[in-house]
């Protein structure tokens, strides 16, 4: 549980030698509080405050990880119920299930390979695959799992015998896999399948006491990487279930459920699987299972989970510098937006549409739209003319005209004045999806 800068506080030397770059005790205290600073900047920390602060610092929910390399996935690690409160960390993975009798299984996993899209700069995918044992063939199961490894595709094994799961485990050696799952009947032949290949395992039983208890007796058998599994599988048993073990984690600090979740919400109709996928990234899962993984599916899970798992403190941003949209020369248009990603994802995709080539400046605005940015006097025809004085625009352009977005026309008389230098300053459309149409025009006269 996370201790107060007070609580802290006493637990160090109380000297003020301000050695850790803080003036006093006090004031490091709050900084590790805060989690914006580290015990080991002060050299005179106590062992007692290192083992008390290093137990305090582990988060409240378990961070488990499925996969090795980049397209790992990373669970658990939450520390709040809700994202305004500080935010949420590890976005919900999604794992398409696939039978090991399918016959369809090379496309399957080329689907999950290709499910890769960009939005505002993130790469979004389907994250995993859960193999299920349909066939009862450990042979068969093995084979599907070693496919899904070659494809670095991180693998969860589906299967209540643990000879199959043994099987699955050997054939994604050194990749991480997660068993699913453990229940009360298998217990002690699971952990020890787990505990030997180096997996994570996840427990299931119905109801939250039961997993309580067979969480305790899992960890007890020395698994420490375990997922829960309430047997939720409806939209309400979901949020009931995954608030009530969020709220024990991370409110009180109860470890048996201090693990990642893990739910299924495979359905035969994809709307209403779509459906409770979202509900799980909504409330709590950190991994959710699907039948189907379809581009529209994926499209509108993949939005929601970033929006859900952004930091909602901090606008997503670009890097202020001047873009080349295509293969501009000095004669290209010259356009100026601010650096929230979304803004400059949508400016920039319908200039590539337009095929004429621009440079386009991006002026740090603290990652604000364009109109709250000059609602809020940052994007201003001081700060507009400052910035593309100090950027050497001139320099990247053999022409002195600024196109700036329609919606602040109302700066264009003053900017120009403040640019001076012989600046023209053009007003653009207001929406990104006029500006084709706008840069052709402009190039064609
Ligand atoms: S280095 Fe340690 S003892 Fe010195 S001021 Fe910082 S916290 Fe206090």
């Amino acid at each position: 549980m996370a201790l107060s800068g007070v609580e802290i506080f006493k637990l160090l030397p109380k000297t003020n030698c301000k050695e850790c770059g803080v003036p006093t005790c006090l004031a490091f205290a709050m900084k590790l509080a805060a989690k914006q600073a580290s015990l080991d900047q002060c050299p005179y920390a106590s062992d007692e405050a290192k083992k008390v602060l290093g137990a305090a610092a582990e988060p409240p929910i378990r961070v488990v990880t499925i996969g090795t390399g980049d397209n790992a996935v990373k669970m658990g690690d939450e520390v709040v119920l809700f994202r305004h409160d500080k935010k949420f960390f590890n976005p919900t993975a999604i794992a398409l299930a696939v039978n090991d009798d399918d016959a369809n299984i090379d496309a399957k996993v080329a689907a999950v390979k290709n499910s890769v899209i960009e939005r505002v700069g993130q790469f979004l995918r389907v994250n995993a695959i859960t193999v299920i044992d349909k066939s009862g063939d450990a042979a068969k199961f093995a084979a599907v799992v070693a496919k899904v490894v070659a494809a670095d595709i991180p693998v969860i094994l589906h299967t209540k015998n643990a000879a199959v799961a043994e099987a699955g485990v050997k054939s994604a050696a050194g990749k991480k896999p997660m068993i699913y799952a453990a229940d009360e009947s298998n217990a002690e032949a699971m952990a020890g399948v787990a505990k030997a290949g180096g997996a994570s395992l996840a427990i299931t039983a119905k109801g939250l006491d039961a997993l309580t208890a067979l969480s305790e007796k899992v960890k007890g058998l020395g698994v420490d990487d375990i997922v829960l599994d309430s047997g939720a599988r409806t939209a309400k048993e979901m949020i009931h279930d995954y608030t009530m073990i969020r709220r024990a984690a991370a409110k009180k600090n109860f470890k048996p459920l201090g693990y990642p979740v893990i739910g299924f919400a495979c359905r035969d109709n994809a709307q209403a699987e779509t459906a409770i996928t979202a509900v799980g990234i909504m409330k709590y899962a950190s991994l959710v299972v699907v039948n189907s993984i379809e581009k529209w599916q994926n499209i509108a899970l993949f939005t929601l989970r970033q929006n859900i798992f952004t930091d909602p403190q901090v606008p997503m941003q670009v890097e202020e510098k001047i873009y080349k949209i295509g293969e501009p020369d000095a004669n290209s248009p010259l356009m100026i937006t601010t650096n929230f990603s979304l803004t400059y994802f949508i400016v920039a995709g319908e200039v590539e549409n337009s095929k004429v080539p621009c440079w386009l400046a991006i002026m740090n605005n603290e990652g604000l739209s364009v109109l709250t940015a000059w609602a809020a006097g940052k994007f201003t025809a001081g700060n507009i003319a400052k910035f593309i004085n100090e950027i050497g625009a001139d320099k990247v352009v053999g022409h002195k005209e600024l196109i700036i977005p329609g919606y602040v026309s109302v700066l264009s008389g003053s900017l120009e004045d403040k640019l001076g230098g012989g600046w023209k300053v053009v007003v653009g459309p207001r929406e990104a999806n006029q500006l084709p149409a706008f840069l052709k025009q402009k190039v064609a006269a």
